[in-house]
């Protein structure tokens, strides 16, 4: 059995439950089991939670909160593939232009996730072409900057600019230099 399955029966043993990585390394029998974890999450649709998703983990908790499988964007497409999405969008959401580690805007104890996200959805004919896939982060991917209205703190008004067309954003730019020049 492969670390991969060797974590996946563990977790759904252990669902609800919240593990620790020093099991989890046990379980798995590889200092790797970052990476098999976000496999299961991410290609296999697995709702596992970790202290960037929920803050009343620590660090180094996890937790299956179910066992129903959610359907993962990414599936059909390698981690090879991910990576060269990743990189040509140089890790930056392109719809707000957030990064990997930037935090939630609607919930500051949340780090945003990127996503690699189908332009066409597959639903609509969509297919796994470079030209078709992009990264967006979690924010984005799930629409919610269209549903809840951002609070007028900077960092959220500098969120809001990002998402704005590159023209007025230097408009934007142009009126804040004139501000601070004079
Ligand atoms: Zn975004």
């Amino acid at each position: 059995m492969g670390a991969r399955d060797k974590l996946r029966s563990f977790f759904e043993t252990n669902v609800g439950k919240v593990v620790k990585t020093q099991k989890l390394r046990k379980v798995a029998g590889v200092s790797e089991y970052a990476r098999r974890i976000r496999e299961l999450r991410d290609e296999e649709g697995m709702q596992i939670r970790s202290h960037i998703d929920r803050h009343d983990l620590k660090p180094g908790e996890y937790i299956l909160e179910s066992l129903q499988r959610v359907p993962t964007l990414g599936r059909g497409i390698s981690p090879q593939l991910r990576n060269e999405i990743l990189e040509r969008n140089g890790f930056t959401c392109q719809l707000c232009g957030a990064g990997p580690g930037d935090r939630d805007p609607f919930n500051p104890n949340r780090k945003l996730r990127l996503h690699i996200d189908h332009i066409v959805p597959i639903s609509q004919g969509g297919s796994n072409d470079k030209d078709n896939l992009r990264v967006l982060c979690s924010v984005c991917n799930q629409g919610r900057a269209n549903i809840q209205p951002l609070s007028e703190s900077a960092l959220n008004i500098l969120l809001r600019i990002r998402r704005l067309p590159r023209a007025a954003q230097k408009e934007i730019y142009k009126k804040l230099k004139q501000t601070f020049e004079r």
